[in-house]
């Protein structure tokens, strides 16, 4: 990785308003990505299914798409993309929201979250609480390993995914094989500075798949938008070239 060459984000694809659990309103975020020099910022909150933290139902993406159109008029020196942080809610890959909504999505990210409503009662009891069992029996890690996994590569290839958010962050997942899929997929993988978890030596064996790696803040805070650095040390750390990092502007042969 070239050092001393001055870095540039196109912008910062993975943040929360008051919409779901984050504390400032998009106009927050918004002014907070201009005040760091941002290009783009996405506004991506929780998927209706997300436990105590969701937006209050899909169409509520309708609503936060009306308010980011008229902030953006308001706005023009910064992109402003409607966005979602979508659940896994059922073990073939399904989320929580509708096709109809996806549609009108900039941008869609997918993640996997510890309490959500799952799909089915099936559902519920192999995922959601196969998770939970997992934490206090580890015999069960690995069968819910390749449950999280199999259900988060299923998704990838139902929906328009840009960006699978914080992978392995408190669900195992097989890094390697979801790396896999983001390459046949052409999905980002992502380096998620607000958690900041994730390990080297992971990163070292998920880059050689040549997977694309976005780094985002998973901004709650308008102070936290475009903190990228953590993630930026992480990358260089694990030898991962510049050109594989989606959000770093650089010129791209
Ligand atoms: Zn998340
Ligand atoms: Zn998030």
């Amino acid at each position: 990785m070239t050092e001393n060459r001055p870095l540039s984000w196109t912008g910062d694809f993975h943040t929360h308003s008051k919409y779901s659990d984050g504390r400032c309103t998009i106009e927050e975020l918004v002014d907070a990505a201009l005040s760091k020099g941002l290009k783009n910022i996405a506004i991506t909150d929780h998927g209706p299914a997300n436990i105590g933290t969701g937006v209050k139902k899909s169409a509520t993406y309708l609503e936060i798409k009306e308010e980011i159109s008229k902030l953006q008029e308001k706005q023009p020196r910064i992109r402003i993309l409607t966005g979602a942080e979508a659940d896994i809610i059922s073990c073939q890959g399904d989320i929580d929201i509708s096709d109809q909504v996806v549609k009108e999505l900039d941008i869609l990210l997918v993640g996997l979250h510890p309490y959500v409503k799952p799909k089915s009662f099936t559902d519920g009891v192999n995922f959601v609480l196969g998770n939970q069992a997992a934490k206090l029996f580890p015999f069960f890690r690995d069968k819910v390993k390749n449950l999280n996994t199999k259900a988060l590569v299923e998704a990838l290839y139902k929906y328009p995914v840009t960006a699978v958010t914080h992978p392995g962050l408190g669900m195992p997942l097989d890094l390697e094989e979801i790396a896999r899929a983001c390459v046949a997929t052409n999905t980002a993988f992502e380096i998620n500075t607000g958690h900041n978890y994730q390990k080297k030596e992971d990163i070292i064996k998920v880059g050689k798949s040549g997977v694309g790696f976005m780094v985002n803040s998973d901004a709650h805070f308008a102070k936290t938008v475009g903190c990228f650095d953590p993630g930026f040390a992480l990358l260089k750390d694990a030898n991962i070239p510049l050109e594989q990092i989606v959000n770093l502007e650089i010129n791209r042969p």
